[in-house]
């Protein structure tokens, strides 16, 4: 067993490589960073370490071998190389675990060989979550290396929640079923609303909203995820930055057979040129709220900064509005899977920042014990923090996600069970 106390979190993506060292004893980031348009002629390697300046490397990183061999000699400039014993284990994102991986594995080269065999249900995804795996055992043969999976939190899901209502055979035959995504966030999440609220994880139901460039709503009933969001894929669900979201599949037939579009075009139409940006042409929400309200966005980032004053932007506001419609529809129905609710947890990019969003989603519900206190709502920290009124019957939160400690927490518990 190693005596090490730090693990190394990698996030491959099929371009780029994110990285953090996390010290397990307090959860201190001794260095992060990432590697981003690896292949291209101009590849960026962004290193921030613990302290001093952060250090920019641009050049061509030709691929992920390249990338990840260029992190292990930032890190061993900071003295905290691949190669230090203090480095207890990696820590792998894997987006795709299928219904094989429903906790952390430990990587052998029989789990890589599985998780190469779910590439047709994750084909954007996994590959590149592969070869940052490859890469990193090459490097690091003998360390413990451990995947964590984004879906492995909604493995819990009952099978009424994870079927499609579709031919079981058709279905089965191609794993089509609701795997969910973003599981790592939605699980940290409502473990840490529940500390928020000093009680047992086991004893609280939350609806826990991951609102980011990506976003996805969680319904967890003492500690188990009953029922999300994303499906087969992380289309489903919520509107998104550039996600559609819901929409009816017949859609895609109509676009295919009237409209002309190959399967592929509709592919990009629903996954990249949809959601926030499709309805208005932006896909950041600071920018949609700004135009929505006329240029006066309230964002606590942007407290303080000029007020300019324009017109309201329909297009903008058309597309808040939808956003904020698709959550409440969700909000609403996961109170009816529940049953009773006790905290609804706010979290990434939009839900950790968007004064607006949190107060648009929790108008009017006061009948289901849902409101927000406006000031608590217009504090601005990096603190989980309670934003409804004491007379609330549902606590309403913020809580900042961290899905790299929770990968770095499950892979290091893993390490020391084995
Ligand atoms: P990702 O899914 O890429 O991890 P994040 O969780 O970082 O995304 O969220 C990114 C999104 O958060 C941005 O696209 C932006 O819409 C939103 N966001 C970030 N800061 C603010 C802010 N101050 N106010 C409103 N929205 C914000």
């Amino acid at each position: 067993m190693t005596t090490g106390t730090r693990v190394l979190v990698l996030n491959a993506g099929s371009s780029s490589v994110k990285y953090q060292l996390i010290d397990m004893l307090d959860g201190s980031r001794l260095a992060s960073g990432l590697v981003e348009r690896i292949g291209e002629p101009a590849g960026r390697l962004l290193h921030l370490p613990l302290t001093g300046e952060p250090r920019e490397t641009v050049r061509r990183f030709a691929d992920h071998d390249g990338a990840l061999h260029a992190v292990a000699e930032e890190l061993a400039a900071d003295l905290m190389g691949l190669d230090s014993p203090e480095l207890a284990a990696i820590g792998h994102r894997v987006v795709h675990g299928g219904l094989r991986f429903t906790r952390p594995t430990l990587i052998t080269d029989a789990v890589v060989a599985e998780i190469r065999r779910l590439i047709p249900v994750a084909p954007l995804h996994n590959p590149a979550n592969i070869t940052g795996i490859e890469v990193a055992r090459s490097i690091r043969p003998d360390l413990p290396q451990v995947a964590v999976f984004d879906t492995a939190f909604h493995a819990t899901l009952p099978e009424h929640a994870a079927r499609y209502a579709i031919d079981r055979k058709t279905a089965d035959e191609h794993r089509v079923r609701r795997y969910g995504f973003h599981g790592t966030s939605h699980q940290y999440v409502s473990r840490a609303t529940a500390r928020l609220l000093g009680r047992d994880p086991a004893e609280v139901n939350v609806i826990v909203l991951h609102l980011g460039n990506g976003a996805s709503a969680s319904a967890v009933a003492g500690g188990v995820c009953v029922e999300t969001s994303m499906g087969l894929t992380p289309l489903e669900g919520l509107v998104m930055g550039t996600r559609s979201g819901d929409v009816d599949p017949g859609l895609v037939f109509h676009l295919h057979r009237v409209g002309g579009l190959t399967i592929d075009q509709i592919d990009d139409l629903l996954n990249r040129r949809s959601g926030l940006l499709g309805l208005c042409g932006d896909n950041d929400m600071r920018e949609v709220v700004r135009r929505a309200t006329g240029g006066a966005a309230r964002s606590a980032s942007n407290e303080g900064g000029e007020e300019r004053r324009e017109g309201v932007d329909e297009d903008a506001k058309l597309a808040f509005d939808s956003y904020v419609h698709r959550i409440r529809r969700y909000l609403g129905g996961y109170y009816a899977v529940l049953g009773r609710v006790d905290a609804v947890a706010f979290t990434a990019g939009v839900g950790e920042n968007s004064v607006e969003v949190r107060a648009a989603v929790c108008a009017n519900l006061e009948e289901l014990g849902i409101s927000v206190d406006p000031d608590l709502n217009a504090v601005h920290s990096r603190q989980a923090r309670v934003i409804s009124p004491s007379y609330g019957r549902v606590t309403v939160a913020v809580v900042p996600t961290d899905e790299e400690l929770e990968i770095a927490q499950q892979t290091f518990a893993l390490v020391h069970e084995v």
